[in-house]
């Protein structure tokens, strides 16, 4: 059955899988959405056979109907092979009653990967399906694991470049170093003197540049976005869900059908949204524990049905979860709203207008399979050190965060189906975070010292992202003023 996608504002035609990639995000600013998910054509026992690579054809052909089997497998070959550092991609950890998949194997050690590692060769292959010429160019603004995710991702891919602009003051060390150290021809990476939001509004100029746009076509280049809301990258988080409860199965965790528990530490609700449509396509999840940080609109929405951005945003040592618009949660609030694209519309219309909006009580009995509730800094330390003190398991700042909303979860409903928790990040990624959550005697030394000190306690090696930028050269060296992007994207395509 073909599956096709329509925006969640409007009613304009429906696109193949292949456009809504290339296309990103909808003319009228809606998200694009399946007309309906499908469900698996395979038993939760045929999948408990399957690894990585098998599931990943197994689900996303279900979803992305107009690409050949030969060419998704093709994607999936060339994304899930030895660039991730262990064969199972996605492997789960046994911690304390509770299952960590661990989402942080691929080449820049968060979970970004698990999606941007695949996006390059669904775009290519999108854009000779559908006779494009031109070079696809990827703008991205980053506040530092997307950008890096990107680039390696995009990275010599023939027919893209890719471009990043980074707050120049606003990355940590090893986020910088880990951009600034990228190699490949088609990669450019500038540093902005602003902030991430000056970053991230020019960006959204340039894409709207019609002037641009034209100097571009002429010179054979396009614009396309490696940002969260692409079902490019929803589509592929999908499958380790499934991976993982067939991966229960196959140890006999769990029986086939067996109802689960999904925590997911939330910021664009990207990574819980691929949970929630696998839910609907037939994956036994009983709830997706929606975990958020000090920047709780998520939770203050699953509470009272009204979404309210107006507030301070905090600076938070969760940094990938400091969001106060959660972009994709736009695609749930369209399904529970009937599938009605105007009622979406103009709830996003008062989001952008006011920052707030406020669903209807008939809406809000369809959250029904969702928990939120969120942890403090403080939590998230405590979290981090006791879990280390009982099982000498380390986590990143995130996956605390949502293991400490799991706590909460279990001593507020008594439930004790099994879970996992989606793990993030590696935690050598947040070394000063995560090191000074267990001792005040780390604060003085430095990021690539801390490193070291994580792999004495841990006893996880530090991870070859690591030590490979460590004495990379700086290939990078570029910085520019917030007027001063639409000159460097020039730059960098006029050269040949
Ligand atoms: C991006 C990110 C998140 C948030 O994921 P969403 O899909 O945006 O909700 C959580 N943790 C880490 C480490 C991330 O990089």
């Amino acid at each position: 059955m073909e599956v096709l996608y329509r925006s969640t504002r409007g009613n304009e035609e429906s696109v193949s899988a292949s456009k809504a990639i290339l296309e990103g995000l909808a003319s009228d600013g809606g998200l694009f959405v399946p007309q309906a998910l499908p469900s698996f054509d395979k038993t939760l026992d045929e999948f408990a056979q399957m690894d990585y690579r098998q599931t990943a054809y197994e689900v996303m052909k279900l979803l992305l109907t107009d690409f050949t089997e030969e060419e998704l497998r093709y994607c999936i070959d060339k994304a899930y092979d030895g660039k991730f550092d262990t064969e199972a991609i996605a492997p789960l950890a046994e911690v304390k009653n509770a299952w960590y998949l661990e989402l942080f194997h691929g080449p820049t050690i968060a979970f970004k990967d698990m999606a941007l590692s695949i996006l390059p060769y669904l775009m290519t292959t999108a854009a000779k399906k559908n006779q494009i010429k031109n070079e696809i160019v990827i703008l991205t603004a980053t506040s530092g694991d997307t950008g890096k995710a990107a680039l390696a991702g995009f990275a010599d891919v023939p027919g893209t470049r890719i471009m990043v602009f980074y707050p120049k003051d606003g990355v940590s060390p090893i986020q910088e170093k880990q951009m600034v150290t990228q190699t490949g021809a088609n990669t450019r990476v500038i540093g902005i003197h602003g902030n991430f939001d000056d970053a991230q509004s020019g960006v959204k100029k340039l894409f709207a540049d019609k002037e641009l746009a034209a100097w571009m076509e002429e010179r054979g280049y396009q614009f396309s976005s490696a940002n969260s809301i692409n079902i490019g990258r929803l589509v592929p988080q999908i499958v380790y869900y499934v991976y993982a409860y067939a991966q229960l199965v196959k140890e006999g965790r769990i029986k086939a059908g067996e109802e689960i528990n999904v925590t997911v530490p939330t910021g664009n609700f990207g990574n819980i949204l691929a949970a929630y449509y696998a839910k609907n396509m037939g994956l036994p999840i009983k709830k997706l524990i929606c975990a958020s940080n000090d920047n709780k609109v998520l939770y203050d929405f699953f509470r009272t049905g009204a979404y309210d951005r107006n507030r301070d945003f905090i600076l938070t040592t969760s940094p990938s979860m400091d969001i106060l618009i959660s972009s994709n949660l736009e695609r749930l609030i369209y399904r529970i709203a009937g599938e009605d694209a105007a009622c979406n519309a103009s709830l996003m219309a008062a989001l952008a207008g006011d920052g707030k909006y406020e669903i209807t009580a008939e809406m809000k009995e369809k959250l029904g399979d969702f928990y939120g509730n969120y942890a403090t800094q403080e939590e998230c330390a405590a979290q981090i050190r006791s879990l280390y003190e009982d099982t000498d398991y380390v986590l990143d700042p995130h996956t605390a965060v949502a293991a400490a909303v799991y706590n909460k979860y279990k001593e507020e409903t008594g439930d004790t189906t099994k879970t996992v928790i989606a793990s993030t990040a590696s935690p050598y990624k947040f070394t000063r975070t995560v090191l000074s959550a267990m001792d005040e005697k780390y604060a003085d030394m430095d990021d690539f010292a801390l490193t070291e000190e994580l792999e004495k306690i841990s006893g996880v090696k530090i991870p070859d992202a690591i030590t490979k930028i460590r004495n990379a050269p700086v290939l990078h060296n570029i910085q520019c003023e917030k007027d001063g992007m639409k000159q460097a994207v020039m730059e960098f395509l006029e050269k040949q």
